[in-house]
């Protein structure tokens, strides 16, 4: 069931949106060669206690870590460890905030020093759909709508759409109705409405779609072995314009 936030609880899901987007920043701000994985989720666990919330992935199911940090192939869910960084790895780093009693939830893909021409493409590619879909967060449109724009998008462009993880609602739960998958059908699924808050998160592959699950039982990675890029934002949807609660301005300025 599909919970209506009111604008107050809106106001408050930004709060964690902002402070998820400034958690991403920091990250970026230590990601280089010879950095573990591991030494950038601390980053993250600091800046986010530092700012009065908790992090929303630190036991989470289980979770071992406030970050999910996902390398290369790597598409989503990786555990921080002790991988060491190097120049032309491509890092998805996937954060969550609970503040307030209401969760924040968004990544971003960060190259590490110089990447390939195809790479630069992927994690471009990626971003734009994340940005195409996000706006249809609009009344009136479906679900399937903001799918079928992602996944045209970056179909169009040579690259596939995961199939087994999707976007969500969120609120005082991190994962809430409706699903939102990064595929569709355009005019189908749940009808938006204002008051719904959405995360949608394109997870994109450079080569085949397919994926499995890792013996750690948490990480996926490509069947292939192809890069993979994650982006996520948190939208509130709105009457005329989607409302994006998260940016990543604090990351590219
Ligand atoms: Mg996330
Ligand atoms: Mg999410």
């Amino acid at each position: 069931m599909v919970q209506l936030k009111t604008p107050e609880q809106i106001e408050i899901l930004r709060e964690n949106a902002q402070l998820v987007s400034k958690t991403l920043a920091e990250v970026g701000r230590h990601i280089a060669p010879g950095v573990t994985t591991k030494q950038l989720d601390k980053v993250a666990e600091s800046f986010i206690r530092d700012n009065g919330a908790v992090p929303g992935f630190l036991g989470y199911e289980g979770f071992p870590a406030s970050l999910c940090i996902s390398v290369n192939d790597v598409v989503v869910h990786g555990i921080p460890g002790s991988y060491t960084l190097k120049d032309g790895d491509i890092v998805s780093v996937d954060c969550g905030t609970v503040y307030k009693g209401f969760y924040g939830d968004s990544a971003y893909t960060f190259g590490v020093g110089e990447l390939d021409e195809p790479t630069r493409k992927l994690l471009q590619t990626t971003e734009e759909s994340l940005r195409l879909g996000a706006s249809l967060a609009v009344e009136g449109n479906r679900v399937g709508d903001i799918g079928h724009a992602i996944q045209s998008y970056c179909e169009s462009r040579g690259f596939s759409v995961v199939r087994e993880l999707v976007g969500h609602g969120i609120g005082r739960n991190m994962h809430e109705d409706p699903m939102v998958p990064n595929y569709g059908k355009a005019g189908t699924g749940k009808r938006l409405k204002v008051g719904m808050v959405l995360c949608i998160e394109p997870m994109i592959n450079a080569g085949k779609k397919e994926v499995y699950q890792g013996s750690d039982g948490w990480k996926i990675a490509t069947a292939d072995g192809s890069k993979s890029a994650h982006f996520e934002f948190t939208v509130a949807v709105g009457k005329e314009k989607a409302d994006i609660l998260t940016t990543f301005d604090y990351i590219k300025n």
